[in-house]
């Protein structure tokens, strides 16, 4: 499969996201869009404060509280995908398939893309389960720069 660049494929992402929200039964909103945007755009993985305070010069009467309500019917979708710590929510919007590392200490999240050829392993079991269409794996621990604090 061939990966497009991270920029072509945020436009082509918006590009569909008239159809995902209809699929959804949802309303395309600019609210919805430019908050979908804020996640996809960045390699960050931002929480939910960082994108209202990226969205909030465009949408002047969003509040946080709907910012916290579009991330999750964003995630419910399959348009992004929550990560990190629980306590310290992050959003992803980048499509590619990628595992994530998160650090317990400070909550960093890094992007884990296997090198071509390399795949995790499936256990056994799982693949007696059903079809598997995706697997995503959250490895935790301290990150280089906690460790060297
Ligand atoms: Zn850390
Ligand atoms: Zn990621």
């Amino acid at each position: 499969m061939k990966i497009k660049n991270r920029k072509g494929m945020v436009q082509t992402q918006l590009k569909n996201f008239g159809d995902r929200c209809k699929e959804a039964g949802l309303r395309m909103t600019r609210q919805r869009q430019e908050i979908f945007r804020a996640v996809a755009s960045s390699c960050e993985h931002p929480c939910a404060e960082q994108v209202f305070a990226r969205v909030r010069s465009k949408l002047p009467n969003l509040s946080l509280d709907t910012v916290y309500r579009t991330l999750s019917s964003l995630e419910e979708m399959g348009l992004l995908q929550r990560v990190g710590l629980s306590s310290k929510a992050r959003f992803d919007g980048d499509a590619r398939p990628h595992c994530h590392f998160v650090c317990t200490q400070c909550g960093e999240v890094y992007d884990v893309f296997l090198r071509p050829g390399e795949q995790l392993p499936v256990p056994v079991s799982v693949r007696a389960m059903g079809q598997i269409r995706q697997s995503t794996v959250q490895f935790k621990g301290i990150c280089k720069s906690c460790q060297s604090r």
